[in-house]
């Protein structure tokens, strides 16, 4: 007997790289999945005449959709010469990752996204053609007249459960039909792994609803909050003492362009210093403060240890990208 073994990759969509799957199906008792292929010109990664590009198994777990003994399986893509492909992101994350292991780097990453109707124009509980009352009653409501798209949360929530990803909580957002949930705290490699087939899993649900996925960082413009992915993070000296975490606020201070490029396209359009967030063009960090850039949560100054959030990351970040960064500007 076999089972099916949902190969899962990252394309070369620009700005905001999609992601895609293709099944293989594998012979029963398979734990070492193999090296598989695919057409990078369907996918914006190579041109036709040349189109050849490999997946390469990085983490596997239980496919809480197909259930049984049904697998899927994260992949990074390389060239035919097995060197990691341009969008490879994920190479690098892991050579920084083992290079600063010692420092025994977290992270918590917040994923925030906005359920829309199948047209992918209207997005849940919005009236057709207007706009429902304003923000207020939506975070962590209750009732039919504030919370849109309920099931897919709880339902996504559930196969992450089932399929051994850390997922840490859900919350109904600030906006009708915004959501978030959180992966973690966990190693670089391993919450991003995590956050990605996270994805993967959320569309491949809302699918069943006939509700798209959307992790734009604005998705509707106005007076409405964006969403986006704080990313929560701590080493060991971090969790045993204060001081360190002040450094960190202090090295990311000296590194803010380089962050903000990698943090994910359009979010400019979401960090203008209202809705809860800092301007994109200014830095600062503080206790408790949900408009800097940077957030000490008040519990960690109570404790004088823990983490730091880093709010300006947007919903469409690469989490390889995003951690890696991190950990280079605090740890290098
Ligand atoms: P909020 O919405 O108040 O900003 P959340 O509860 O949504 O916070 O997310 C906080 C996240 O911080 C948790 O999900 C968890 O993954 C992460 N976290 C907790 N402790 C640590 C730590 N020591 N290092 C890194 N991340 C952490
Ligand atoms: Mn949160
Ligand atoms: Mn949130
Ligand atoms: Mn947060």
């Amino acid at each position: 007997m076999a089972f099916k073994a949902e190969y899962i990759w990252i394309d070369g969509t620009e700005p905001t790289h999609l992601l895609r799957s293709k099944t293989k199906v594998v012979p029963n008792g398979t734990t070492d999945f193999p090296i598989w292929g695919f057409d990078g010109s369907s996918t914006n990664q190579a041109p036709g005449a040349n189109s050849d590009c490999v997946l390469r198994p990085v983490y596997s777990c239980k496919d809480p959709i197909r259930g049984a003994d049904n697998m899927l399986v994260m992949c990074e893509v390389l060239l035919p010469d097995m060197t990691p492909h341009p969008t490879n992101t994920r190479a690098a994350c892991a050579e920084v990752a083992e290079k600063f292991a010692a420092e025994e780097p977290w992270f918590g990453i917040e994923q925030e996204y906005t359920l829309f109707e199948s047209d992918g124009k209207q997005p849940l509980g919005f009236p057709e053609g207007g706009f429902p009352g304003p923000q207020g009653p939506y975070y962590c409501g209750v009732g039919a007249d504030l919370i849109f798209g309920r099931e897919v949360s709880e339902t996504h929530a559930t196969a992450c459960i089932e399929a051994g990803i850390e997922i840490a909580g859900t919350n109904a957002e600030v906006m009708p039909g915004q959501w978030e949930f959180q992966v973690g705290p966990v190693g670089a490699l391993e919450v991003s792994d995590q956050l990605w087939v996270s994805r993967w899993l959320l569309h491949r649900i809302a699918e069943e609803y006939s509700v798209v996925v959307s992790i734009d960082p604005k998705p509707v413009s106005g007076d409405w909050n964006g969403a986006g992915a704080h990313t929560n993070y701590s080493t060991k000296a971090m969790r045993e003492s204060y001081q360190p975490i002040i450094n960190a606020c202090e090295a990311l201070s000296k590194n803010v362009q380089e962050h903000i490029r990698n943090y994910g396209a359009g979010n400019e359009k979401r960090l203008t210093g209202l809705h809860e967030t800092q301007r994109i063009d200014e830095f600062n960090y503080g206790v408790s403060d949900r408009g800097a850039s940077v957030r000490i949560p008040w519990q960690v100054e109570v404790d004088q240890k823990g983490y730091l959030e880093d709010r300006r990351p947007a919903s469409n970040m690469d989490p390889y990208l995003v951690t890696r960064l991190i950990i280079q500007t605090t740890c290098g």
